[in-house]
């Protein structure tokens, strides 16, 4: 008896916990892996939940691993985002990316996960820099995470919808009965993809500058695609804090190309853009790496709001 009583309550308070997760799943809409007869999708970030959303419609929910307003990056993650991990039927992630969510899946993700980095080959990490420089800043940036791969695939639209298809693809396989649906959705979304692709083919064709200063180097499959060359103040990561070597070497280069606009993001501190922007007397402006959800719209409004801000920043007629 002096043994149960404990136990009695140990199990109570185990059950209040659960149910307090499964309340504060529901608050924040983040929970949803398991809806009866839907399939299950846990994305790892922004950009893999807009896919799976858009191609898995109303046949599976979506939960994302990142909260809106956190940084993707260095995402650590709870025991209740381990448990939507064990719990879904289809793990959405970029290996290389989030060394917490590559550990959480191979230690429960098993046959369940599809990982993006092995849909398309990734740029190696110092492939898109500036030509004339700074491979120890990358190596800085990317240092432990995934054999020096960029892992910003996402920003190449082309490369998105290639993702997307195979994504169907897998959907498909998980719940066969829908299959041709999430074949026809990727097909629509290829569609919007590629469209967005022309436009910015079409609209940074013709630019005075064609050098972007960012905050990390977040940008290289977009500059490679649309010809542009970027400058990334900080690596590959956000965190990785720029020397002040390496600040007084972005604001010569700025002044070199005559940069009218340093870039800063939503999700981390433009403090170091505007300091590299004031001594070289240009403006701030917004560049969004999609590593969150946007504050309006989705992935491809935010991506048409870069092409703006590019094409003002850079020039373009
Ligand atoms: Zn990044």
């Amino acid at each position: 008896m002096t043994v149960r009583a404990p136990r009695r309550i140990l199990t109570a308070a185990a059950a209040a916990l659960l149910a307090a997760a499964g309340l504060t799943a529901c608050a924040d809409g983040t929970g949803a892996a398991s809806e009866p007869g839907k399939v299950g999708v846990v994305a790892a970030f922004y950009p893999l939940q807009f896919l799976s959303e858009r191609i898995g419609g109303d046949t599976v929910t979506v939960s994302n691993l990142t909260k809106p307003g956190a940084e993707p990056h260095d995402l650590e993650l709870n025991p209740r985002q381990v448990g939507q991990v064990v719990d879904a039927d289809v793990v959405v992630y970029l290996s290389g990316f989030q060394p917490a969510v590559d550990e959480a899946v191979e230690q429960n993700g098993g046959d369940r996960a599809f990982d993006v980095a092995g849909v398309t080959p990734l740029r190696d990490a110092a492939a898109g820099g500036h030509d004339h420089d700074h491979e120890g800043e990358w190596e800085a940036g990317h240092s432990g995470e995934g054999g020096g791969k960029d892992p910003h695939v996402w920003l190449d639209p082309t490369r998105l919808a290639t993702i997307g298809d195979n994504l169907a693809e897998r959907l498909g396989k998980a719940d066969p009965e829908h299959a041709a649906d999430y074949t026809t959705r990727a097909g629509a979304l290829r569609a919007e993809l590629t469209k967005l692709d022309t436009e910015f083919t079409d609209g940074l064709r013709t630019c005075t500058r064609r050098e972007i200063v960012t905050s990390h180097a977040a940008f290289g499959y977009l500059t490679e695609r649309y010809r542009l060359e970027q400058i990334g103040i900080s690596g590959l990561t956000p965190e990785s804090e720029p020397s002040p070597q390496r600040l007084a070497e972005v604001a010569e280069e700025a002044r070199e190309h005559q940069a009218g606009t340093i870039f800063f993001e939503t999700l981390v501190s433009p403090k170091v853009a505007e300091t590299i922007a004031r001594e070289v007397g240009a403006k701030t402006a917004v560049l969004d790496p999609l590593e969150g959800p946007p504050a309006d719209g989705d992935y491809l409004s935010a991506m048409r709001a870069n092409l703006q801000t590019l094409r003002t920043a850079l020039d373009c007629s």
